[in-house]
């Protein structure tokens, strides 16, 4: 059985690891390695890496360090396929669906390959006579980022490539349930030309995550993840004096008008509740329709369901893939279960389907139910699978406020045809992130992702001009070259003149 080892000071970790944790193929059920857990040992022998290689690397011109960005990228380009694999074999999700995420990723290291014009200050001449001001933007350290499952390779790449372009050294605590691209990550990074010790991964739970939030000389922590989790980070992190970012979950609205394009909002409400099976933090899990939209939009929905396949994802014809463990699949179930004894009208159900030739495999069929509420379980909670649960507003207003008292801001949308209707929403509604018409408004590397609410803790947004402002620090600095018309000793406030 293969064991999928740390990355340490540029290579693999060689010595038997204390605790291991398996990893699955979720289409067959079978585990197919092991990945070790990290100590604090461990955590310890990382940062002590990354600290070494900041001395260097911190100081690296800024054409060095966009110089292995470009490589990087470049061998992302090229084996994107590979890595895609790797997606698909360890969470599941359906190959076009790895690769999109693979491609998100990219343009990440994309956009900081001109850190040089993200990392630019200001200046100011002659602020005072013979005094000039300007700010410039350093680097924290050493950082960490610690990710969920989800998105094993696009949402580290939401973090590591802002945080080494813009010259920190950093340590990464991926998901233990899909730990392999990591692995290629650091693996290419390193053929970059990425000096040892700037980049480390430490596989693990919370014992290396505990370790990484005291450990004093980690400056910052970027985190995504499940809300309880996510406060936690942000809790302990600054109790410890670090810079935190910290990402939560999800439960993401879709409001769909009357005058909604109702195919274009059927098929946004199929692709957005189902792709990935669910296991996205912007998926839709509610469609709140107003008036009698619902009557119109509810059959284009299940027709649509109806012709969904699902499968492993590495077969052409599925469009949705397994679940990612098995109990996370069974707590899915527990959840429709759930609804079901809540009086909500289950309209399609996906327990028990199998896959044939995968009877092992965690495997849910989509799942659709109607007439949901707020004092429901199933609305209260992220499920975090292939479950869209659908509520009936009477008016536009109602189904506004029903988004707004909800705990979590991540992610919503609306569907109309009406742009005074969408200018209201979009300024009206509590959420980080709007989609009109859009049912999964994630922005490009060159915008910031990032919630509202119970969906983000410490308020940074992650990657773009906000993730440069996360990993550096400003420094204001004031000069004054000696002038000889300009001496005598003053002991008021500094003024300008
Ligand atoms: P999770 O919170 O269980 O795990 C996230 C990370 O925290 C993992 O690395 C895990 O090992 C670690 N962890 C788990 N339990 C811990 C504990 N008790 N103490 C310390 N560390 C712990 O999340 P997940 O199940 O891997 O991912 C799904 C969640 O992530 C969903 O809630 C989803 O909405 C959220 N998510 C949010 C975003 C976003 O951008 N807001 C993006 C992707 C996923």
């Amino acid at each position: 059985m293969k064991t999928i080892q740390h990355w340490i000071a540029g290579s693999n970790e060689t010595a038997t690891p204390e605790r291991t944790a398996p990893v699955y193929d979720p289409a067959t059920g079978e585990q197919t390695s092991e990945v070790a857990m990290g100590s604090a040992a461990d955590v310890d022998r990382a940062v002590t890496a990354a600290s070494e290689a900041f001395e260097e690397w911190g100081d690296a011109p800024v054409t060095r360090r966009q110089q292995i960005m470009f490589a990087f990228r470049e061998i992302l380009n090229e084996r994107r396929d590979e890595m895609a694999a790797a997606l698909t074999s360890e969470h599941g999700k359906t190959l076009p669906d790895a690769k999109g995420e693979v491609q998100r990723g990219i343009e990440v290291v994309e956009f900081v390959a001109n850190i040089a014009h993200l990392q630019k200050g200001e200046y100011s001449d002659q602020v005072s006579t013979g005094v000039d001001t300007f700010t410039i933007r350093q680097p924290l350290g050493v950082v960490a980022g610690i990710t969920p499952f989800n998105f094993p390779a696009m949402v580290p790449m939401w973090m590591y490539p802002v945080a080494i372009a813009a010259g920190n050294t950093f340590i990464l605590k991926p998901s233990e349930k899909d730990p392999s691209a990591s692995q290629l990550a650091a693996e290419w990074f390193a053929e970059a030309g990425l000096p040892e010790g700037v980049f480390n991964v430490v596989h693990g739970d919370k014992v290396a995550v505990d370790a990484i939030l005291e450990h004093p000389d980690i400056a910052a922590v970027s985190f995504v993840g499940s809300t309880p989790i996510a406060r936690y980070i942000y809790e302990e992190g600054t109790r410890h004096g670090k810079r935190i970012q910290a990402l939560g979950g999800a439960k993401n609205h879709m409001i769909v008008l009357p005058d909604a394009d109702m195919e274009l909002a059927a098929d946004a409400a199929v692709s957005a509740g189902y792709g990935s099976a669910g296991e996205r933090c912007m998926a839709i899990s509610v469609v709140v329709t107003v008036g009698d939209a619902a009557d119109e939009l509810l059959p284009m929905v299940e027709e649509r369901i109806a012709k969904l396949r699902t499968g492993p994802g590495n077969d052409p014809d599925s469009d949705m893939g397994p679940l990612v463990t098995g109990d996370h699949r069974d707590r899915v179930v527990g959840f429709i279960e759930k609804g079901e004894q809540e009086g909500a009208t289950l309209r399609v159900d996906g327990r028990g389907f199998t896959s044939d030739g995968n009877e092992k495999g965690f495997f849910l069929a989509p799942t659709l139910f109607d007439d949901v509420s707020t004092d429901m379980e199933i609305y209260k909670n992220e499920i975090f699978g292939p479950v869209l649960s659908v509520m009936r507003a009477e008016t536009f207003q109602d189904a506004i406020d029903v988004i707004n008292a909800n705990p979590y801001g991540n992610g919503t949308a609306i569907f109309t045809c009406d742009g005074g209707a969408a200018r209201t929403f979009q300024r009206e509604i509590e959420v980080g992130m709007v989609g009109v018409n859009i049912p999964i408004p994630v922005p490009l590397s060159f915008y910031s992702f990032g919630g509202w609410k119970d969906s983000i803790f410490g308020g940074h947004p992650i990657y773009g001009t906000g993730g440069v402002e996360f990993y550096t620090r400003p420094k204001v600095i004031i000069s004054r070259w000696p002038d000889p018309m300009h001496r005598g000793v003053d002991l008021g406030f500094p003024q300008h003149g």
